[in-house]
């Protein structure tokens, strides 16, 4: 009668705990590949080429069984395995997303002071700005220039340069050591350090020659930074983290965790009978805003393709039937337990690390504003599923109430007229430039997006 709550290692045998193990190295090649939206984009269609998807093609027909892509901007994907029931009675989808907080170089980013040259950045997402200085850095994007497009990748690994925010010495850290958290870095002192030795003349000697190094290399004058989408992560890999590797501890986990999990749960199904969608979206950590995000109409759009492309023919109504017939999970990270922090928690209804994928009924903050709730009949459903497919799952919210808050993207998806419920792996130390995520959570979110996808 009364619910249990177990760590996954005393729920599963030594044979499941082995697939835990073995799936958590795939994730992490994902992620130490995946640094950038774009980078897990093309990570992604790779993958999924591999298992038989194909771009679809405008004016495609398509029948069950046919796996297709859509490529949005090279910065957010939906993918579909084509389900045998018609597809008015509605989609199995997964949605998560592959942008993570970061810095962003600004428009206009180079600068020196007193022979030391910098990028000026503006952070992307929410970020605790102390614990961006003093890492090593990689430097990651598109740049165009009047010639064309160009890839910029600088320190990208261990061994090559590195890029790095500095920070006041605690010797003469009196005065910043008195100042709030959130005040002791200021957003416009994120710049990253660039060069240092003086070339050519005038009072722009260090400038002159980082721009050279980047003219040599990439093609890249001033002026092209401009039309650039240039980001700032952090350097290091991915470990495995405890001397019994039960975790994982890695950059940009939120929400790349779910996004491997559910791609790689979609290569898995292969005669659905709802057509099963995973989406990776972009611009979550900055409100879904914009053209890659989910509060873009391109999900709608490429919905309208699927079903004038399943059908052969199209009418408006069809797709909201399809909406209102559809299901979701929102597979976001949740805010793991940390017995450190206890008190912004309700022990009761919070997910701990390795104690299965964890189902949010609802976020937002002050009294569920913001955000969507699952219904009890749709959470029931998923619950149901999930025990009977041998997931091992859990439930909980965000922090105490009026402890803060946050939202996924589960509430555009619901506004849409499809039933959704978040659904991710709990994450330590989330948003930081290293999280931390339990193995066990990882292979009951790619079991659980399987078992949905699969129906
Ligand atoms: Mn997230
Ligand atoms: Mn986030």
């Amino acid at each position: 009668m009364l619910m249990e709550k177990k760590h996954i290692w005393e729920l599963t045998d030594a044979q499941e705990q082995a697939a835990i193990m073995d799936y958590a190295a795939g994730y992490r090649a994902f992620l130490d590949y995946g640094k950038t939206e774009a980078r897990c984009v093309k990570k992604a269609v790779q993958l999924a080429e591999a298992q038989g998807f194909r771009a679809f093609q405008e004016g495609q027909s398509l029948k069950a069984g046919d796996r297709i892509y859509w490529n949005n901007r090279g910065k957010s994907l939906m993918l579909a395995v084509i389900g045998s029931e018609d597809i008015t009675q509605g989609m199995h989808i997964v949605a998560a997303h592959i942008d993570s907080p970061r810095l962003d170089l600004k428009p206009v980013p180079l600068f020196e002071d007193d022979q030391l040259a910098f990028l000026k950045t503006h952070y992307y997402g929410g970020i605790k700005k102390y614990q961006w200085t003093c890492i090593p850095l990689s430097l990651y994007g598109t740049v165009v220039t009047k010639n064309g497009t160009v890839e910029v990748e600088i320190g990208t690994t261990e061994d090559d340069l590195a890029l790095v925010v500095t920070d006041l010495l605690p010797h003469l850290a009196d005065e910043q050591m008195q100042k709030k958290m959130h005040l002791a870095i200021e957003g416009e002192k994120l710049n990253v350090l660039i060069g240092n030795i003086p070339a050519g003349e005038g009072d722009k000697k260090v400038t002159e020659a980082v721009m050279k190094l980047f003219h040599e290399k990439y093609g890249i004058e001033e002026e092209d930074f401009v039309s650039s989408d240039l980001e700032v992560v952090p350097q290091f890999m991915s470990n495995d983290v405890g001397l019994d590797r039960s975790m994982i501890g890695g950059y940009g986990q939120d929400d790349r965790v779910c996004a491997y999990t559910s791609l790689t749960a979609l290569f898995e199904v292969k005669q659905p009978k709802k057509t099963a969608v995973c989406l990776l979206a972009d611009r979550e950590e900055v409100g879904s805003m914009g053209n890659t995000g989910m509060r873009s109409h391109f999900f709608e759009d490429k919905a309208a393709e699927l079903i004038a492309a399943c059908k052969g023919d199209y009418n408006d109504l069809y797709l909201r039937r399809c909406f209102g017939n559809s299901a979701c999970l929102s597979a976001d990270v949740a805010a793991a337990y940390d017995p450190q922090y206890n008190h912004v928690y309700e022990r009761r209804n919070t997910p701990f690390v390795n104690r299965g994928i964890a189902l949010v009924k609802y976020t937002g903050a002050r009294g569920k504003s913001g955000s969507s709730e699952a219904s009890a009949e749709f959470t029931g459903y998923v619950r149901n599923l999930f025990n009977a497919n041998g997931v091992v799952w859990q439930i909980g919210e965000l922090g105490k109430v009026d402890g803060g808050g946050g939202g996924t993207v589960a509430q555009y998806l619901a506004n849409l007229n499809i039933d959704v419920i978040d659904c991710g792996v709990a994450l330590l130390s989330m948003h930081a430039p290293y999280e931390v995520a339990g193995k066990g959570d990882i292979y009951m979110g790619f079991k659980g997006y399987k078992a949905f996808l699969g129906e």
